[in-house]
């Protein structure tokens, strides 16, 4: 058994007010313990919904975790539906009812009917109990294939999963392995990247698979390789990852679930040096990422938010004239409210940013999303200039990770 499918139930899903956390939590412990899930199905809490995709669900794999629908009140019917599916009646179970009870009355509640109807549970089930809540789970077998029913609440869900079905699965996979090994690019897009690797893509073995996952300019690439021997497939995965580096060592900038934030800050850390920001339109979220890495106190010294003019001049020095001439957002500006800040803290590097974040306030020769990034260091000044989307907070976001792109390039060859 290496495949599952996973069923969450609750109008909620449905429409837009819970986000279903439930089936991303329970695939990543799957696919660490080589279960593939197959597929993953939202539906409404009606009998007709829930009965056909389980149908539907049984005639592809032999594991379905359902999660949802199993609280006292009417709206739940989740239970009553598995009862029936399996041919089976609602029994009262003594030792659900013992726990349930236990649970009220240690917070000095009542019993009443619909705590009572917790407890009770189709006869033909093995009860999985639940000691994070008052719903149990329930499992289901038929034919050799399994069917697993826990509450919605994500608490009792973990809890179930961790105490009784994570043991259970685990070892059903057989033999296959499934390594999962990430290596992070910054400063191209998707469709670039994806042009750079169509020969790798196409050489690939059969066994290892690619997957572009992009967020914020990140593009986190990752590959996931399924076989029989662990090691045999590791050192496979390691050879691939060696060609990605000869393919395409200008953008990757890590390995593994790092951010951008943390591979500079580790740089900084490990070269000893430290850094302070002149935020114009990121407004000061350079340092906010910066500072979010636990430690940063040790590279970090601080920053100046240069909205306005007036502190750009004041504050960081920048000549007037520059502004006047050249504007607020031009390479120019940017390089002097670098070197100013640096000036002022005294770091090793300084990073500046200008731009026009939007969604007013671009020309023709200027539009929104024109953004210039300057770094300061003993060596000097270096700028560039980007030009992103429409999208304010885009923007903000883009320009915070180009200029900590940017920085990252500039540690590296310091
Ligand atoms: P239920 O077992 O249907 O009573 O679910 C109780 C609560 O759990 C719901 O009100 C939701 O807030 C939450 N919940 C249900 N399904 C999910 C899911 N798939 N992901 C995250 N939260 C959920
Ligand atoms: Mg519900």
């Amino acid at each position: 058994m290496n495949s599952a499918e996973i069923i969450t139930i609750g109008d909620e899903l449905l429409i837009g007010q819970t986000v279903d956390t439930n089936s991303a939590w329970i695939s990543m412990q799957l696919s660490m313990r080589g279960i593939r899930v197959n597929r993953i199905t939202s539906i409404s809490d009606r009998r007709d919904e829930i009965i056909s995709a389980l149908d539907e669900a049984l005639r592809r794999v032999s594991l379905v975790l359902v999660t949802g629908g199993l609280g006292p009140t009417s709206d739940d019917i989740t239970k009553e539906t598995l009862a029936e599916y399996f041919g089976s009646q609602l029994v009262m179970n003594e030792e659900v009812l013992a726990e349930v009870t236990e649970r009220i009355t240690r917070r000095n509640l009542e019993m009443n009917e619909n705590n009572r109807r917790q407890a009770l549970v189709p006869e033909c089930c093995r009860v999985l109990l639940n000691r994070a809540g008052t719903a149990p789970g329930m499992l289901f077998e038929k034919n050799s294939k399994k069917v697993i029913s826990m509450p919605g609440v994500p608490s009792e869900m973990k809890y179930i999963m961790q105490e009784h079905v994570l043991p259970m699965v685990t070892g059903m996979a057989g033999d296959t392995t499934i390594i999962h090994r990430n290596i992070m690019t910054y400063g191209t897009f998707e469709a670039k990247l994806a042009e750079r690797l169509e020969e790798f893509e196409r050489e690939l073995p059969a066994v290892i698979k690619l997957a572009y996952l992009p967020s914020h300019g990140v593009i986190k690439l990752r590959l996931t390789g399924t076989g029989g021997n662990a090691r045999q497939l590791g050192l496979m995965m390691d050879g691939q990852i060696r060609k990605l580096y000869t393919i395409i060592p200008d953008v990757i900038y890590g390995e593994g679930e790092i951010t951008l934030e943390e591979k500079v800050g580790s740089l900084l850390l490990n070269k000893n040096l430290t850094v302070s920001t002149a935020e114009s339109c990121t407004g000061g979220k350079i340092a906010s990422l910066i500072t979010s890495v636990p430690g940063s106190s040790a590279w970090f010294k601080g920053s100046v938010v240069a909205y306005d003019n007036s502190i750009k001049t004041g504050m960081l020095g920048v000549d007037p004239e520059i502004i006047r001439k050249q504007g607020a957002v031009s390479e120019e500006t940017a390089a002097a409210m670098a070197s100013g800040v640096r000036r002022l803290t005294g770091t090793d590097f300084a990073v500046a940013v200008t731009g026009i974040a939007g969604p007013t306030g671009g020309t023709p020769e200027k539009p929104v999303g024109t953004v210039w990034i300057a770094i300061a260091s003993g060596r000097g000044i270096i700028t560039e200039k980007q030009r992103f989307a429409d999208d304010r907070l885009i923007n903000i976001s883009r320009s915070a990770h180009s200029a900590l792109n940017l920085l990252r390039k500039q540690i590296i060859s310091y």
